[in-house]
């Protein structure tokens, strides 16, 4: 059996596409969603990050702000931006790109952004809003994983969940996204005894741990879909020396084998970060607004 490669660069484009659909009926009305985004210091991944997204803010017809503060940045002036955002109608989603240098305190950070702009998700009020299963903002990867999922089969109730990994930007929130889906949901970690066979019970694996192709054949049952969230630089000496190259947290070859779908890496749930970061935007601008908001692009 050779499983079905979930495309996450398409799927990204169509959820892009449905975000600018939905900003153009918007702006008819005469608003426009502002996305704002804060970077202190200088870290080149950060830098990369923070371009893609302002020029895909922009490419759905949205207003991007970016707001780059130099590494040694006291504390209080970050917050003080913040605050200017949260009171700025133009903006409608705030984010900070982290990790923020070290005497910054990125929770107290986090929280400062009013939660109602807060397309993260990262904010206590939302997180505890998400874990009660209330209307939040939700984080943005497990929300382009939870889209992958529904597109997929359809319904998720009843089905057997495992997430692997329970950090809290993407196994918490994952798990609680398919428990409001009703799911039956098994986190396991760096303690979970026989994961193997914990995971092969599973109808869906959501793998976010950040070990290199961990997860092989062995471990997925026959049919289950895979989602594989994790992103590892190797080495690829046959590209040649000190050349390095993306894998998964699945061994992608050996679990295709098995699954009934896949998500590959680079390709899967990776572009949807940045896309479900856009459509947060455009939820937390109808929700400030009194609009409808967008179908299929809210958890
Ligand atoms: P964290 O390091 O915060 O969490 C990793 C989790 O994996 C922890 O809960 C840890 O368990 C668990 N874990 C570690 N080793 C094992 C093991 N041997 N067996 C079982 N569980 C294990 O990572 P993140 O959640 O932030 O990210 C996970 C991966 O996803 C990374 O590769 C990251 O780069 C990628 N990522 C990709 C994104 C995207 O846009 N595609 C966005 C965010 C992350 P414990 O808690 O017990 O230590």
């Amino acid at each position: 059996m050779s499983a079905d490669r979930i495309d996450g660069k398409a799927f990204a484009a169509t959820v892009r596409m449905k975000v600018a659909e939905h900003v153009a009926r918007i702006k008819e009305g005469g608003i426009t969603p502002g996305l704002a985004v804060v970077l202190v210091g200088e870290d080149p991944a950060s830098e990369v990050y923070v371009r893609n997204k302002g020029k895909q803010t922009l490419e759905v017809g949205m207003n991007s702000y970016e707001h780059k503060l130099p590494a040694d940045t006291p504390e209080a002036e970050v917050l003080a931006l913040i605050e200017r955002l949260n009171n700025d109608p133009m903006v409608h989603g705030i984010l900070c790109q982290l990790p923020v240098p070290d005497h910054i305190d990125d929770a107290k950070v986090i929280n400062a952004i009013a939660p109602e702009k807060d397309v993260d998700g990262f904010h206590i009020s939302n997180v505890g809003l998400l874990a009660t299963g209330q209307k939040s903002m939700v984080p943005c990867t497990p929300l382009g994983c939870l889209m992958m999922l529904r597109d997929r089969h359809g319904s998720l109730s009843g089905l057997n969940a495992v997430v692997v990994g329970r950090s809290n930007i993407v196994g918490k929130p994952m798990a609680a996204l398919l428990l409001k889906d009703s799911c039956t949901v098994t986190i396991a970690h760096s303690r979970t005894k026989d994961i193997e066979a914990v995971c092969k019970q599973a109808d869906i694996v959501v793998a976010a741990v950040g070990r290199a192709e961990m997860i092989n054949a062995d471990w997925i049952k026959a049919g289950a879909t895979v989602i594989d969230v994790g992103i590892n630089r190797i080495a690829a000496p046959e590209r040649g020396e000190g050349k390095m190259r993306l894998v998964g947290d699945v061994d992608y070859a050996s679990a295709a084998e098995v699954a009934g779908a896949i998500t590959p890496v680079p390709g899967g749930v990776g572009p949807m970060t940045i896309a479900c970061l856009l459509a947060n935007t455009v939820t937390a601008c109808c929700r400030a607004n009194g609009l409808p908001e967008p179908e299929g692009l809210t958890a």
